[in-house]
């Protein structure tokens, strides 16, 4: 069976509704989901200066490519280019990204673990009980909220997908964590706390086949190669639960994402009057005292550097 709408050879069969498009066709798809997504929860206003938060891969190449092409035609938002180098051996490698940047003239700026906390990743997890995704969720959430008030941003654009939100809403339904479901959804946050940037996902609606689809086409210059840390976190055992129902049951992620969209109005209501605190030490949001990063900074501080390491 061909394309759905031109009836030519198809390319990708979509998997919730079986609907199979050609190249031309998917491309259109694409493009209009998340520009509808970006318009139905307003995640863009005018005069916003949007930072993406860029490393690389796919899905951040893919948001990358569409809020420019959106702020090259609506002139009044700005885009400035975000990223952070965790430092993963053999992974994490922005030059692709560097690349794109200068070709297409987009502002570009990179923060390093090891120039603002003194040591990589690859150290810290050596140093470390906490799980290494734990402790580069906790950092890299620290820096691209702290960093983008630096550059003036009032939004961050994220390349979270589908499949993404999918683990975000089960993992803290496994562990009992409504209020952080609260704070999830196309435009994060419970209430607008101007110590807190909030994060905007236009491709929240598109699954990660089709991201992956779409930057293969579009021939983006995209490392695909896994971070060696990602086997054995709770996000990847959550993902296979997910997969494998998905594969018994065609549609099993949309209708995680459609239902959960349907209740988060209720969740923010729910929550909307917990309390945000400001970290005694770096001044950052957060719900106790001292931040999760200034807690771990602490920690890594009052370590010796295990001699693996
Ligand atoms: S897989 Fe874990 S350690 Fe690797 S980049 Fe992602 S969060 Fe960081
Ligand atoms: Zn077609
Ligand atoms: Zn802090």
């Amino acid at each position: 069976m061909g394309c759905k709408n031109c009836k030519i050879k198809p390319v990708i069969e979509l998997t919730n509704n079986n609907i199979k498009l050609c190249k031309n066709c998917f491309l259109k798809y694409f493009e209009r989901k998340a520009f509808k997504t970006i318009s139905k929860y307003n995640l863009i206003e005018d005069n916003d200066i949007i930072g993406i938060a860029a490393s690389g891969g796919k899905d951040s190449f893919a948001v990358l490519y569409l809020l420019n092409k959106l702020a090259n035609k609506k002139k009044d938002i700005k885009i400035k280019v975000i990223a952070i180098d965790e430092g993963i051996k053999d992974y994490r490698n922005l030059d692709h990204l560097k690349n794109y940047c200068r070709e297409n003239n987009l502002e570009l700026h990179i923060y390093s673990f090891e120039d603002e906390f003194g040591m990589t990743l690859d150290k810290i997890k050596n140093k470390i009980s906490l799980k290494p995704c734990s402790a580069c969720g906790v950092l890299r959430r620290f820096l691209l909220n702290s960093k983008s008030k630096e550059l003036n941003l009032n939004k961050i654009a994220t390349g979270h997908n589908l499949d993404d939100e999918a683990q975000n809403v089960l993992m803290n339904l496994f562990r009992g964590n409504l209020e952080r479901s609260a704070r999830l959804g196309p435009i994060t946050g419970i209430k607008r706390d101007k110590g807190f940037i909030p994060r905007i996902k236009p491709l929240y609606f598109l699954t990660e086949k089709e991201v992956a689809a779409y930057v293969f086409i579009k021939k983006f210059p995209v490392d695909f190669c896994e971070c060696p840390n990602s086997s054995g976190s709770y996000r990847s055992e959550v993902r296979k639960i997910i997969n494998d129902f998905e594969e018994k049951q065609k549609g099993t992620k949309h209708s995680i994402i459609n239902s959960f969209v349907e209740e988060l109005p209720m969740l923010k209501e729910k929550f909307k009057d917990s309390e945000i605190k400001s970290c005694e030490k770096c001044g950052e949001p957060c719900s106790s005292n001292i931040c999760k990063a200034c807690e771990l900074i602490e920690d890594i501080k009052s370590k010796p550097l295990n001699k693996m390491s």
